[in-house]
């Protein structure tokens, strides 16, 4: 059973999720994801067994291309409501109720997002969208988090390409710091602001920059370029679109700094609480360990400037030319 706490000393939410430690690797020592040849994959064709049976696929008859399936290990779980107790003057604790889906990006073991077709990425937008919209449907839940983590430095513990969707009852930190960044900015729209003041050429459906404020080294934003708070209210055009340009800025990635461990995060606004926001998509390679200082303040320190990492990028066209 998972139990959310909270840490007064920053009023984040912590999920107590001791099974979650069940689950391969989980504690393996920092190395590159290696296929545990003692089991078979669980996430590839001919082993759906060994998943629980699946809440959705894509694809021909007979044959996935995606497959959403409830997590084995999941952080929440189960419809109760979110209920916060006060257990004396500091303890404060709340049910973990909630959805943790696993999103299987491809039948192939060897894929990546940057090597799946263009086809294959609009499946995959597609079925993210799908969940959020089913997740935003059931009472007591607020908010969907949807990632991808590549790589054992990036915390995937299982090899085959996948991501994960997580419907929450409760509205996350970090989500509602860049709700107030939002509506701090006094114009028209955040993103749609730094959209505008990056783009060189024309009216592209999607723009990926490379914030001015980035934290970590080729640290990249992808922001349809069409206003919208809901990834699950964006036109299907818009979703490919972004499933299109994530598949080019991890190619991009790739050329210049080689096979790199990443997270993929998705924000999109809580479902009943819509603007001012705009959805939108981190990529945010793993090139140095958040350490002592960063955790101790909070403050990142990047050692590379985005706008050069914006020049490499650039010369390998993942980013657009444009410069503030
Ligand atoms: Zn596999
Ligand atoms: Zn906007
Ligand atoms: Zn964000």
């Amino acid at each position: 059973m998972n139990q959310l706490r909270l840490d007064p000393l920053t009023g984040r939410w912590v999920v107590v999720s001791t099974d979650r430690a069940n689950r391969p690797r989980a504690f393996a020592p920092m190395a590159p994801v290696q296929a545990d040849t003692s089991r078979p994959c669980p996430f590839c064709p001919g082993n759906e067994e060994s998943t629980p049976p699946a809440l959705e696929t894509y694809g021909p008859e007979g044959r996935w291309l995606v497959r959403v399936v409830p997590n084995l290990y999941p952080a929440f779980e189960g419809s109760e409501p979110f209920v916060v107790t006060n257990r004396g003057p500091v303890f404060t604790q709340a049910s973990a109720g909630g959805i943790h889906e696993v999103l299987v990006l491809s039948p192939d073991h060897e894929n990546t997002w940057s090597a799946l077709s263009d086809e294959q990425t609009g499946v995959v937008m597609t079925a993210i969208r799908d969940r959020i919209e089913e997740h935003a449907s059931i009472p007591g839940l607020r908010y969907s988090q949807a990632i991808v983590n590549s790589g054992r430095e990036a915390g995937a513990s299982i090899e085959h390409p996948h991501g994960q969707l997580l419907g929450m009852s409760f509205v996350p930190r970090e989500l509602v710091e860049e709700q107030a960044g939002f509506a701090r900015f006094a114009g028209r729209c955040l993103l749609c602001t730094a959209a505008d003041a990056e783009e060189d050429v024309g009216h592209r459906v999607v723009l990926v920059i490379c914030p001015f404020w980035s934290g970590t080294p080729y640290e990249m934003l992808v922001i349809p370029r069409a206003h919208g708070p809901h990834l699950h209210h964006s036109p299907p055009a818009d979703l490919q679109a972004v499933g299109r340009a994530l598949k080019s800025v991890l190619g991009g990635l790739r050329e210049v700094v080689g096979d790199v461990a990443y997270n993929l995060v998705f924000h999109s606004a809580p479902y009943r609480a819509p603007e001012p926001y705009h959805w939108h998509v981190h990529v945010v390679p793993k090139l140095t360990t958040v350490a002592g200082f960063e955790l101790g303040t909070g403050v990142l320190i990047n050692i590379m400037n985005p706008e050069e990492a914006c020049e490499e990028l650039v010369s390998v066209r993942a980013v657009a030319a444009g410069r503030p």
